[in-house]
């Protein structure tokens, strides 16, 4: 590794930044471009400011080819508020549809619930969230539908958008695939991520909405969780993260850098099969996700006995590799596997795994 004391961080997020990115955040971080202060001292009003934000956003939009009628909102509260201030802002009339593939959607599902009539239009819950659902039983008057792109404590992720009725926004949660291959934004509605996965430090939240969705919240919707409130003001109701949306904007240049979405997407392809090549020819690992379905970002790993567990992952440990460890929920081995992390990273976790296997197997 180019330095000694950064291990592979394998974490589901906050998650491993791009190295050079923590260089340039550390070389600025005293004096930023000659102003002799810190991006997270200096005033959300002031021009450094204004232009790290309309840089973040210029690039963001490059990146994701985002059309010239959608906003890009840069807000707070993570992915976890979105769950709210969607139904909130969305369904003002009316029952939403969503499509229920693991822990995430399903949360999503209980929050709007709280607040109105709320659908589910299907649900793989039954077969442990192991694979997308083949049907959907969609309403064609749904105020809209939402999915996850990428479930990650279930490591399932969609590679095509499913398909809502005619006049049906499409909304989708992208926190932990968000920007790791190219979409075409123009199928959605509205795209919400939290950034401590791909973007950046946590406590940023990235909304990308068609404009003809803004000006729909119910009465009563708070100021800061109103969507078109939050456009109009450019993201600055009230101060903005401001150093999230600094290092975000570091990290969109280093994709751009690496080839922009497509370049990014053939490294994390390269690294995913990698370690699910590995897996099925493993007869002592394995991974208990369809095949057409297995995310890119969260690769469940499951070990032929469980008492093992605790052996793999301070064995894991010892050679620099951290937060391996399945969530509680679902247990086993989870590797994350976002942007950030090398193919060497991958390339590292499948020797150890070979190395255990041949002890164990
Ligand atoms: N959705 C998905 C797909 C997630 O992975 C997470 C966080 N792990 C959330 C929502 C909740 O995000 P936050 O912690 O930013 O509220």
């Amino acid at each position: 590794m180019s330095d000694p004391k950064r291990v592979y961080n394998l974490n589901p997020g906050p998650a491993a930044l791009p190295l050079e990115v923590l260089q340039q955040a550390q070389a600025e971080m005293l004096d930023y471009k000659g102003s002799g202060m810190s991006v997270m001292e200096i005033s959300h009003r002031s021009k450094e400011f204004e232009g790290i934000l309309q840089t973040a956003d210029a690039d963001l939009r490059e990146l994701l080819g985002i059309p010239s009628n959608y906003k890009i909102l840069f807000l707070q509260g993570g992915a976890s508020l979105q769950f709210t201030m969607l139904p909130m802002n969305l369904r003002a009339t009316g029952s939403a549809d969503y499509i229920l593939t693991g822990t995430w959607s399903k949360t999503a599902f209980k929050e709007a619930e709280k607040l109105g009539a709320t659908r589910a239009a299907a649900s793989t819950e039954s077969e442990g969230f192991a694979a997308l659902p083949s049907k959907l039983d969609l309403d064609p008057k749904a105020a809209y539908l939402h999915f996850t792109s990428n479930e990650t404590i279930h490591g399932v992720e969609y590679f095509k958008e499913p398909q809502p009725p005619a006049d049906v926004p499409l909304i989708c949660d992208a926190s932990s695939d968000f920007i790791s291959r190219p979409v075409d934004v123009s199928k959605y509605a509205l795209i919400y991520a939290g950034a401590q996965k791909n973007v950046g430090p946590a406590g940023l939240t990235i909304v990308i909405v068609r404009e003809d969705l803004l000006g729909r919240a119910q009465k009563g919707t708070p100021t800061v969780m109103d969507y078109k409130q939050q456009a109009d003001a450019g993201s600055m109701l009230n101060t903005p993260a401001t150093y999230a949306i600094y290092v975000a904007g570091l990290v969109f240049k280093w994709i751009k850098r690496a080839g922009g979405l497509a370049g990014i997407e053939q490294r994390n392809l390269a690294k995913a099969n990698l370690l699910y090549d590995f897996l099925d020819h493993s007869g002592f690992f394995r991974n208990p996700v369809a095949k057409s379905d297995r995310s890119r970002m969260n690769v469940q790993v499951t070990l032929a006995d469980p008492k093992l567990d605790a052996e793999f992952l301070k064995g894991a440990e010892e050679r620099g590799m951290v937060q391996l460890k399945g969530h509680r929920s679902v247990g086993g081995m989870r590797a994350s596997i976002y942007n950030a992390m090398r193919l060497e990273g991958v390339q590292h976790l499948v020797a150890y795994m070979k190395e255990f296997e041949a002890r164990h197997g």
